[in-house]
């Protein structure tokens, strides 16, 4: 998957500065993606450390991936991928999985994409969401899927969509408040990341075990016989090289609203 350019970035990136750890005072993050599997490659080890510290995560999907076995007929293949993904979830420690029903590989960005994902940030009021990225190249000069480019900039948009009352009024019709207590979006896969969380060791196994419970899936790959451990062991150590440990999961991290004192208000604004 990733090439000798993703290696190249990982150098330069430690040959100037390490990434930061992503802040962990934090109780729920929320989890939106496309499709079974997309957590999991690499994302569900992070889950697993938050898990682990009594954080609750719950997933999100917008389809059920149906479109995602060559050789399964959708019908087949959409319950199967479900009964994968929560087998997955449970690996690290989440219980909650919701599924959206938007048509995999079909999926629109759009009003109706925001105002579901919207819907679930106010019924479960995360403090951070974590998706992935949405730019047209994504990590070591990939091309990026079209479902993934629509969900990850969907989920980043309802993250503030979520707080206002005046949008979604249908929403507040369902007696569900308007939250704006997203702080964090996390976007993961992208190729500019900005901070990392620690998996080194027992998050980085039960987040190979969370990939490895897509087992149908994996088969359906075919040829070369992909390797979760393998896999994932590689990515999470070129981006521990980034961030200065063993192992790491990386992410471009948008920050909603400012941390303490706007800029402008700051002691030394003035002194410039
Ligand atoms: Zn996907």
């Amino acid at each position: 998957m990733a090439g000798p350019d993703g290696r190249r970035a990982a150098t330069v990136a430690v040959m100037n500065e390490r990434l930061p750890a992503l802040p962990e005072d934090w109780d729920r993050a929320l989890a939106v993606v496309a499709h079974p599997d997309d957590i999991e490659y690499g994302t569900a080890s992070a889950v697993a450390r938050w898990t682990a510290q009594g954080k609750q995560v719950t997933y999100l999907l917008a389809s059920r991936g149906e479109a995602g076995i060559d050789s399964m007929h959708p019908e087949l293949a959409g319950p199967l991928r479900e009964t994968e993904e929560r087998a997955g979830a449970r690996e690290v420690g989440v219980e909650t999985v919701e599924f959206l029903d938007h048509r995999d590989g079909m999926i629109e960005y759009g009003i109706a994409l925001r105002r579901d994902i919207a819907r679930t940030v106010r019924r479960y009021q995360p403090e951070v969401i974590v998706t992935g990225a949405y730019g047209v190249r994504m990590v070591a000069g990939m091309t990026n899927q079209a479902d993934h480019r629509a969900v990850g900039l969907a989920a980043l948009d309802a993250a503030r969509d979520a707080g206002n009352r005046w949008f979604f009024p249908e929403l507040a019709d369902e007696g569900l408040a308007p939250w704006g207590g997203v702080r964090y979006v996390c976007v993961a896969g992208g190729d500019q990341p900005t901070h990392g969380v620690d998996v080194t060791g027992e998050p980085l196994r039960r987040g190979i075990a969370s990939l490895t419970a897509h087992a149908e899936y994996i088969k359906g790959l075919g040829a070369g016989g992909f390797e979760p451990g393998q896999f994932l062991t590689w990515a999470a150590g070129t981006g521990g090289q980034a961030m200065g440990v063993e192992s790491a999961v990386l992410f471009d991290v948008h920050v909603l609203g400012f941390e303490g004192l706007p800029p402008w208000l700051a002691p030394d604004a003035a002194a410039g």
